[in-house]
This record gives C-alpha cells, sequence and structure tokens, in this order.
C-alpha cells in the first residue's frame, strides 16, 4: 500500500474492470468535485442540456477524435448499457436486411457476442481457436466469410484469455464487403488504430477510459439508419446520432471522467507514446513468466494481450499463499477469472511501469521460496 500525498493510502490495482485511473485524473476530478470550474455544481449535479455539460461532451468527444485519429465520416456516440448492449444493437443496426452474420471465436467475450447475435440472425463462425483453448487468433486467411452477411464481429482483445490482435484485419483481402465490427473494450485507447479498417468501434469506459457507465459507440456515417423496426429507440444509432447521443440523459459524470483521461493521454504523448509504455510493461510480466520455471501463460507469444496477462502458477494448491503475499505487499485484484483460474494482472494504460516492476519483484520472491 502506498500513503498518497493526502494521507489515503492507495493499493497497485490490477483489476480487469472497474479499473485503475490514472490518479491526477483522479485528484482532478476531487478537486473540481463541488465546484466545477465555478459553475457552483458538481459536474453530476448539471443538466445535460446546460452550457457547462454540453462543453464538458463536446470537448471530451473532440479529444477522443483527436486522439484515436476518427476519421470525419465516422460519428462518436457516448451510451450506456456496456459492452453487452452492443451485442444486441450490432445486429439490430447492421443487418441491412440480411439474415446472416460472421463472427470469429476467440474466446468468451465473443462467446457472449456469438450467443446474444443468435437471438436476431443466423450466425456463421468464420473462424475459432476453441481447438486450442483459445490460446490464439486465427490467422485472417483462415477465416471462411459468408457470401452475404451483415458484418463480420471481432472481439479484438479477449480480457479473460489474454489474446490480443496485434494486427488489423483487412476484409479486402478477403474480398468481403461486410463492415468490420470490433469489441475493443479491453484494449482502446492502449495503441493507435486504424479506424477507417472498421465499420464500427465499441468500448466500455471501465477499463481504459474512465469509470463503468459509459460505452463508447464509433460508427461510420453509412452504417446509421439501417435499425430493424423493433429496434428500442435508445438503441437506434441513428436517433442517438441524431440527438447528439442525448435522446435520453447520458451517464453524465462518466462521460467527463472520461474526459480527463483523454486529456491525461494527451498529456502522455498520445497513443504512439502510451503504445511504446504498455509494450516495456507487458515484457516485463511476461519474460518474468518465461523465464521461470514456475508460472506459465498458455497463449501464443505473437497473440498475448498487452492488457491482460493471465498466468498460472506450477501448483494450483500456492494461489492462495501467492494472493495473500500480493495483498500484504499492497497488490491486489490478481486473482484470475473464474472461468479459467489462476491468475491475472491487468496493467491497463493507468498501471505505472513502477506498479508491474514491483509484482515481477513479488513473482521473483515467491518462486525462489515456493520454486
Ligand atoms: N467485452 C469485453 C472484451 C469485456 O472485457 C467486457 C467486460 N469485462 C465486456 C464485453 C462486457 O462489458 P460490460 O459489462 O460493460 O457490458
Amino acid at each position: 500500500m502506498d500513503r498518497h500525498q493526502s494521507g489515503i493510502n492507495r493499493v497497485v490495482n490490477f483489476s480487469a474492470g472497474p479499473a485503475a485511473v490514472p490518479l491526477p485524473v483522479l485528484e482532478q476530478a476531487a478537486a473540481e468535485m463541488l465546484d466545477w470550474h465555478g459553475s457552483g455544481m458538481s459536474v453530476m449535479e448539471m443538466s445535460h442540456r446546460g452550457k457547462e455539460f454540453i462543453s464538458i461532451a463536446e470537448e471530451a468527444e473532440s479529444d477522443l477524435r483527436a486522439l484515436l485519429a476518427v476519421p470525419s465520416n465516422y460519428r462518436i456516440l457516448f451510451l450506456q448499457g456496456g459492452a453487452i448492449l452492443q451485442n444486441a444493437a450490432v445486429p439490430l443496426n447492421l443487418l441491412r436486411g440480411r439474415h446472416t452474420a460472421d463472427y470469429v471465436n476467440t474466446g468468451e467475450w465473443s462467446k457472449k457476442s456469438i450467443k446474444e447475435a443468435t437471438k436476431y440472425c443466423t450466425v456463421n463462425v468464420a473462424a475459432s481457436s476453441e481447438d486450442r483453448n483459445f490460446t490464439y487468433v486465427p490467422p485472417q486467411e483462415r477465416w471462411k466469410l459468408s457470401k452475404d452477411a451483415g458484418y463480420v464481429h471481432v472481439c479484438t482483445n479477449e480480457t479473460i484469455g489474454g489474446v490480443e490482435y496485434q494486427w488489423t484485419p483487412d476484409l479486402s483481402e478477403l474480398r468481403g464487403e461486410a463492415p468490420l465490427v470490433a469489441d475493443m473494450s479491453s484494449h482502446i485507447l492502449s495503441r493507435p488504430v486504424e479506424v477507417s479498417k472498421f465499420g464500427l468501434i465499441y468500448a466500455g469506459a471501465q477499463k481504459n477510459m474512465g469509470t463503468a457507465g459509459l460505452t463508447v459507440v464509433i460508427v461510420r456515417d453509412d452504417l446509421i439508419g439501417h435499425a430493424l423496426h423493433v429496434t428500442p429507440s435508445v438503441m437506434d444509432y441513428k436517433q442517438q446520432a441524431d440527438a447528439g447521443w442525448m435522446f435520453n440523459t447520458p451517464s453524465t459524470y462518466s462521460v467527463y471522467i472520461a474526459g480527463l483521461v483523454f486529456k491525461w493521454l494527451k498529456s502522455q504523448g498520445g497513443l504512439a507514446a502510451i503504445e511504446q509504455m504498455n509494450i516495456a510493461k507487458a515484457k516485463l510480466l511476461y519474460d518474468c513468466i518465461d523465464d521461470s520455471g514456475f508460472y506459465v501463460n498458455p497463449v501464443d507469444k505473437a497473440d498475448r494481450s498487452r492488457m491482460n496477462v493471465p498466468f498460472r502458477l506450477k501448483d494450483e494448491k500456492l494461489d492462495e499463499e501467492f494472493l495473500k503475499a500480493a495483498k500484504a505487499a499492497g497488490m491486489v485484484q490478481l486473482k484470475g477469472h473464474r472461468a479459467v483460474g489462476g491468475m491475472r494482472a491487468s496493467i491497463y494504460n493507468a498501471m505505472p511501469v513502477e506498479g508491474v516492476e514491483r509484482l515481477v519483484s513479488l513473482m521473483r520472491e515467491f518462486e525462489a521460496k515456493r520454486g
């Protein structure tokens, strides 16, 4: 545990999400809590249609556009309902009269997306890594796209399995005409992205963009306006786009926090700079795992996630003892997802390199004692 200058104890937080928020963002939010910029109000007390919040919203949107270099023919929507709601919103909006959608299955989050989509259309699993327990990304040459799919869906970072696309799919190489849709919840803003390769990108905010309650959708203009007539209005991209994503009350405080995170990212040098830090942090941890005879990560090296690093100990009977030692050293939320067990260290943008260094020292000490 670290004593912050305010006298408050702060842990090193490896949570997969809701996850650690950059400390300067929390400090600024705390300083502005009672009176935002002389308005005499907290952001959470503002009307979403008042000039104060509108200025926060516009700045957040334009900062995100700049950070990700989102082209002008894409809309950015700050919605609610989480990535899980997008699993339904995507087929409802993007099938556009077609009856099939292609999905690449790389793990637990892909499976959830597939399950939801089957309510609305026939799902063609274009490729799957289930044959090797979701430890790799199926190469694009092996994807079997259907002829008339409404879209092709991928999860570009599997938060539970720790599998990440280190390349951008290019459907034009497969002569596919369907737009590419990506769930980027757990690695958005961790690296630059070629947005123009995608028809739609969605992500929950609670890992790399701040707090839960905000879902970012980035969608190409021509894909807006085709929702099935039964689509709930709040999920219809056109109704939300036309209303400046205020068809209903947005998650105002989460938008504000995301806006502060975007400013923090800019101050770090933007996505190219944060990517270098993320590469360095992930390398520290994977090198520690690979150099040991005690810890194992099962994912193919080329497809390992920089954000979520699952690992097992030589003997799972030692798991509890490891977690206890970590907690005693001020490091928390390292327990792996219940679907896979073991450990998982989520090291999003807000995790400083010192946090990873501390984990690596603990792992080495623990191995020396128990290995
Ligand atoms: N997709 C991915 C890749 C995720 O990591 C998560 C959350 N862990 C979700 C979807 C679901 O997000 P939410 O609970 O915010 O709907």
